[in-house]
């Protein structure tokens, strides 16, 4: 099982796709995830994807497509993948063809999660991170035990730089440029399902499943 899970930010696509890399024992291969982890680093490469992240924009495409061919390429991505956030752009779409043609692999689907611009804009406001283990919280949707614990490991929680109101907006906007045109890259493919994004997580996780497996 190879998908791509598109969407706006705030869509729950990261939600989602640890749900299901879990259930089907699956990486789930999350860009800003590993982009942050960079940043945290703090090695140049880090520091000069922090500068683009921090105000919104995207990462140029050659960085981001470097670290994905290099994931892709390790033994266990080969019994199937969720790419999570890329690609973003038509140019990171084509490459990802590319790469998965050199590696004898196919795409089965993207799944793309359609979710209202209002909600987002709660969602993103109110998300909550643990630095440890990733899982993601939500202040009145989805809230953890402790304000400042993860439930899971007890890690610290904390906001992400880039969920402020003013960068939410300017990320959205990015989201209508530049990657809202792979929708009809992808549906002229036959590749793309969409789904409601909105709703409880488990109802959406099981539409997800069956969209997975549809076909
Ligand atoms: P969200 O969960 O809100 O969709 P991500 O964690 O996927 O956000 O991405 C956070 C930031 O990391 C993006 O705003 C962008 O700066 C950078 N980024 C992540 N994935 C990509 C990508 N495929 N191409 C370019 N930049 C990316
Ligand atoms: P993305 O990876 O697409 O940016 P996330 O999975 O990080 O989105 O979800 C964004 C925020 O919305 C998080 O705070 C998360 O807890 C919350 N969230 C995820 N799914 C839902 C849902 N179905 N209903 C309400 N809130 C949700
Ligand atoms: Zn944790």
């Amino acid at each position: 099982m190879r998908l791509v899970f598109l969407g706006p930010p705030g869509a729950g696509k990261g939600t989602q796709a640890r749900t299901l890399a879990a259930e089907q024992g699956i990486p789930h291969i999350a860009t800003g995830d590993m982009l942050r982890e960079a940043a945290a680093s703090g090695t140049r490469f880090g520091i000069e994807a922090k500068s683009y992240m921090d105000q919104g924009a995207l990462v140029p495409d050659e960085v981001v497509v470097g670290l994905v061919a290099e994931r892709l390429g390790r033994e266990d991505a080969k019994k199937g993948v969720i790419l999570d956030g890329f690609p973003r752009t038509v140019a990171q779409a084509e490459a990802l063809e590319r790469l998965l043609k050199d590696l004898d692999l196919v795409l089965d689907r993207v799944i793309f999660f359609e979710v209202s611009e209002r909600e987002l804009l709660r969602r993103l406001t109110g998300r909550r991170v643990c630095r440890r283990c990733g899982t993601t919280y939500h202040l009145a949707f989805s809230p953890p035990r402790s304000l400042q614990r993860c439930d899971r490991c007890e890690g610290e929680l904390y906001q992400r730089a880039d969920d402020s109101e003013a960068t939410v907006r300017r990320r959205l906007e990015v989201y209508a440029a530049q990657t809202a045109p792979l929708l009809d890259y992808y549906r002229s493919r036959g590749l793309l399902i969409s789904l409601a994004g909105e709703g409880s997580p488990d109802a959406i996780a099981d539409a997800v499943r069956r969209a997975a497996a549809s076909g």
